[in-house]
């Protein structure tokens, strides 16, 4: 334990204990975080608002939930035993199994006796003289800590929707992002979802099997790509796993998105016709997040993209038996890539079942939840039960819910008013020794996660163990680095077909919200190099 901790042994103190770092959040940054930190020789204490561990794997337990990222590869790497001897039993997880797989590192580290469960973080105040931070938390404590280390995650704040007479349903209404924990059976019901985004679209197909109807309420209709999900045998998985030293490396260093894969050297307008359309037929089969790999130059050129966007409005006519309902559930208002791409599992064949119907609200608004039924303004859609897949206040969500105060009493809110500032999306300048880990200037929602969090909890516990070499007291970016970097990101963004989509990487799924491109989108193998660049832009 490091002299900085030390319990203030007064029953009735406010302030009850000293830390080196505070982290907040037990997902896999917050629990990473920890075990780097333990292993500084530094205290640190956890809190997490859920009662377990996960994060958006305890948070999300919607039927169909699991990762999109392969599991093999959407896998903690800082631990060589762990990835040997962890078995997936699925090309893609489902939630429970990567729960399981968040509670196995809890317990294997021995994590928790440092986790505050049930505990949310309320404020933080900077206090300027002792170079500190103040937290307070729910249950009314709280604590010092030389550092605070925001692991709240970019999609944790679940967005109610703001419509009309919600509260007067009389079924269960649940969010996705906020399942309950036991199971939801939905036989013989009528179910209502509203929203289709990767959610809506992974839940759907499970929940049509149960319910004896089910209607889709679709405001934007988003490209999906068949996930393919079949078992892992052991022969893939070691394959793999003698591979991994190689494979973690180039997804780090080498790739835009932080997965390993082919590196295309070709755009889409660099083939005839008849190549691409066989180059996209193979990765439509292969299925997964690959498939915008085939093309280097699908996020930035809209002609090209079109043949791709093209390639799965066809797919979904092929699919879809109804005309009008194919018709409806092709995307058009966006390009292919600019929201992120949805991964499902028959998604597209469940509006050829009996029991479901689509309906449109963008040209049919949702007009009122009535007691049983959903008010369109083109008629009334009858259900019991409404699940809501309407997705995040992302990135700057569950940050902008604590009361965080900096130099000279500035809020963070107060500073981001017009969008999230940061350096290189780990920092805000006027908030010193506060961390954020995959915020928004940094590659986070657009790569493998956990690629990206295990190299800021990295960078972190390397900056906190330089700055106690060196005995100094706070640290923080310089403005003029601070400035260049957000310029940098937003410059980057608008080089690419991003920004045309209302998408929440713009913030645009949120009434009011600043539209800004909040992800850094260069890569992560060339944001990688920035940091140790950029040591003279801190001070
Ligand atoms: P989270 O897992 O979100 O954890 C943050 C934790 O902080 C939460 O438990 C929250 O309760 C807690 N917290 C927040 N505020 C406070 C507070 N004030 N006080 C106390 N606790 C607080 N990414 C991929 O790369 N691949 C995928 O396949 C993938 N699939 C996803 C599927 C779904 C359904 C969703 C929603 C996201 C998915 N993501 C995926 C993104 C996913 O969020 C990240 O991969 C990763 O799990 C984030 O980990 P985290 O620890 O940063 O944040
Ligand atoms: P989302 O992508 O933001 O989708 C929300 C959906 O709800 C959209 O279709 C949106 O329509 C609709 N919606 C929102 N408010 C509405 C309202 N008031 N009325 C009607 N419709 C409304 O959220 P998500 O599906 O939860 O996914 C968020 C992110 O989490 C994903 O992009 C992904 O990064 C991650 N995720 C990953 C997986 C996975 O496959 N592993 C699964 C789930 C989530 P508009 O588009 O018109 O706004």
């Amino acid at each position: 334990m490091s002299a900085l901790q030390s319990l203030a042994g007064n029953s009735h103190a406010a302030t009850t204990a000293t830390y080196d770092v505070v982290v907040v959040g037990a997902g896999f940054a917050g629990m990473y975080m920890l075990h780097r930190l333990r292993g500084q020789g530094l205290s640190a204490r956890v809190y997490e608002q859920g009662s377990g561990v996960g994060g958006t794997w305890y948070w999300n337990r919607y039927p169909g939930a699991r990762c999109d990222v392969e599991s093999m590869q959407y896998s903690y790497s800082f631990s060589d035993e762990l990835q040997q001897q962890w078995d997936w039993s699925e090309r893609y997880a489902p939630q429970p199994e990567i729960l399981k797989y968040a509670n196995h590192v809890a317990d294997r580290f021995n994590l928790r006796s440092d986790i505050q469960f049930n505990t949310r973080v309320d404020q933080a105040v900077f206090d300027e003289r002792e170079n500190t931070w103040s937290v307070t938390t729910s249950d009314g404590k709280t604590v010092t800590a030389k550092y605070v280390v925001l692991a709240t995650g970019c999609l944790s704040n679940a967005r109610m929707p703001d419509i009309k007479g919600l509260e007067n349903f009389k079924g269960n209404v649940y969010h996705t992002g906020h399942w309950p924990h036991e199971a939801v059976d939905f036989t013989g019901q009528r179910v209502g979802v509203i929203g289709t985004g990767s959610s809506g679209i992974q839940s759907v197909p499970v929940i049509a099997e149960q319910a004896s109807h089910l209607t889709v309420f679709q405001r934007t209709a988003n490209f999906s790509i068949p996930a393919r999900n079949a078992p892992l045998t052991e022969q893939e998985r070691q394959a793999f796993r003698a591979r991994y030293p190689e494979i973690r490396r180039i997804a780090r260093e080498e790739m835009k998105n932080g997965i390993f894969q082919e590196v295309p050297d070709r755009g889409a307008l660099d083939d005839g016709g008849n190549e691409r359309r066989a180059k996209y037929e193979a990765r439509w089969s292969r299925g997964g997040l690959t498939f915008m790999g085939v093309y280097n130059n699908l996020a930035l050129d809209k002609a090209a993209n079109d043949t791709a966007a093209d390639f799965v409005r066809g797919k979904i006519a092929e699919i879809v038996s109804d005309p009008q309902t194919a018709k409806l559930l092709q995307p058009n208002n966006h390009p292919i890539g600019s929201k992120r791409i949805c991964i499902d599992s028959d998604y597209f064949a469940t509006f050829n079942r009996p029991n479901v119907t689509l309906i449109d609200i963008k040209s049919n608004p949702i007009e009122e939840i009535l007691p049983n039924a959903v008010r369109t303004a083109s008629g009334d859609y009858e259900v019991g039960t409404l699940v809501l897949a309407t997705g995040f206040d992302a990135m700057t969500g569950s940050v902008a819910k604590i009361d965080i105060r900096g130099r000279n009493g500035q809020t963070l809110n107060e500073k981001w008013a017009e969008g999230p500032k940061t350096y290189l999306g780990l920092m805000s300048v006027g908030f010193p020794n506060l961390f954020i880990i995959t915020g928004p200037g940094s590659p986070s929602v657009l790569s493998n996660m956990i690629v990206s969090i295990e190299q800021h909890v990295d960078w972190i516990t390397d900056c906190i163990a330089y700055m106690r070499d060196r005995g100094f007291g706070a640290m923080e970016a310089k403005q003029d680095a601070e400035d260049r970097w957000v310029a940098h990101v937003n410059e980057v963004a608008h080089t690419t077909l991003y920004p045309q989509a209302n998408s929440w990487y713009m913030g645009a799924n949120i009434p009011g919200k600043p539209q800004i491109f909040m992800p850094y989108i260069g890569g992560v193998g060339v944001y990688r190099t920035s940091p140790p660049r950029a040591m003279r832009d801190l001070r």
